[in-house]
């Protein structure tokens, strides 16, 4: 519980500092448009806020509430841990591995699809088939969480047992049926790195489609800007200092206009052994968090491969890292190493804020 609340007072403070380094206020005004902002707490575990730029507050609610529409249904789809009356979800496809195929909303199956081009990409870094591993340290990680006197570490043996039920090509798509099948009973989905993220550039594409524009979405973290704001001019960001001991909560501010931004950190979902910090990141490779970074933040045109690849680069080196950025068109990247220094990829200085 208090655990859970420092999460949401913390997410807060960063949605406020998002807001704040918008350089905005409820009552300023452009031309024409004035910014609105709304927040809701109850999707993806974590704080979405909308900001925009429009004539009326009632033009406004239109879009924010078709939004929230979206992020409960996108939400109710990808959750791995809670069941809804007439819905078949992430969850439900776990509870029948080995069992039988379950008949999914498309979104899902895009969503499985999507996550199976970044494995390609990614070099299977990022793998939502990883689900029995995930679990051990997310069950470990929130036993222990406020008892670090107690803190263990999983055993190696456990998850080296694990790890022999994530072959990604178990999972099953009959796109006819619309099902999807989890041919090894004990392998399961977990769709954190990616859902988030890729639940976010979908909604931003179904309000372009709409002819919103002069809007910011940022989602636990994932920023979607759409259009510019409304005077015109880019949007900021500020980008979070991952050295909680300091009195600088941010480390540098970023421009972005039509863009995305997206930052994955060890500093806010970990716990404590012996005094080392064990997050929630987990390198396929070691079947462990990796500490090279303390955070590693991704700009690109779409907040899915933002927030994939935000991931992935946490457990890769910085050359291996810049590496698949190099290749992949309007992708920038920032690195925070675990002693504070900052590296970043030759394009980000351009969107760095003097
Ligand atoms: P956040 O959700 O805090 O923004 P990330 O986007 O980096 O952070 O995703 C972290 C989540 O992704 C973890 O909580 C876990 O559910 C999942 N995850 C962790 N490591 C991996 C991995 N190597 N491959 C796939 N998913 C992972
Ligand atoms: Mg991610």
């Amino acid at each position: 519980m208090f655990r859970k609340f420092v999460r949401c007072a913390f997410s807060c403070s960063l949605i406020v500092c998002f807001l704040c380094s918008c350089g905005l206020n409820q009552s300023e005004q452009t031309a024409k448009l004035n910014k609105y902002t709304t927040s809701y707490i109850d999707y993806f575990d974590t704080v979405c806020t909308i900001v925009g730029y429009e004539e009326s507050q009632e033009e406004f609610d239109k879009v924010a509430s078709k939004t929230e529409a979206l992020l409960s249904e996108y939400n109710k789809l990808y959750d791995i841990y809670h069941s809804y009356d007439g819905i078949n979800n992430i969850r439900t496809i776990n509870q029948n591995a080995g069992i039988s195929a379950v008949k999914v909303d498309k979104k899902i199956i895009d969503l499985i699809d999507f996550s199976a081009t970044l494995y390609e990409l990614t070099g299977g870094t990022v793998n939502i088939a990883m689900g029995s591993v995930l679990s051990i340290w997310h069950d470990y990680r929130n036993r222990y969480v406020d008892d670090e006197k107690n803190a263990k570490l999983p055993e190696m043996e456990t998850l080296r047992e694990a790890n022999l039920h994530t072959d990604f090509s178990k999972i099953i798509i009959n796109r006819e049926e619309s099902t999807v099948y989890l041919s090894d009973a004990q392998m399961m989905l977990d769709v954190g790195a990616v859902a988030k993220g890729y639940a976010t550039e979908e909604i931003a594409k179904i309000l372009i489609a709409d002819g919103v524009t002069n809007y910011a979405l940022n989602f636990g973290g994932n920023i979607r800007t759409i259009g510019p704001k409304g005077d015109g001019s880019d949007w900021s960001a500020a980008v979070t200092n991952p050295d909680k001991t300091s009195e600088e909560t941010s480390i540098m501010k970023v421009r972005l206009n039509n863009q995305a931004f997206v930052t994955s950190g060890s500093y806010e979902r970990y716990y404590t052994v012996n005094g080392v910090r064990y997050h929630h990141i987990i390198d396929p490779k070691t079947l462990m968090p990796n500490n090279t970074f303390s955070a590693v933040s991704i700009l690109a045109k779409d907040s899915g491969l933002a927030d994939v690849l935000s991931t992935a680069l946490f457990n890769l080196t910085y050359e291996q890292g810049k590496e698949i950025i190099s290749k992949l068109d309007g992708v920038e990247a920032l690195w925070v190493t675990d002693k504070y220094d900052i590296f970043y990829s030759d394009g980000f200085a351009d969107i760095i804020l003097k």
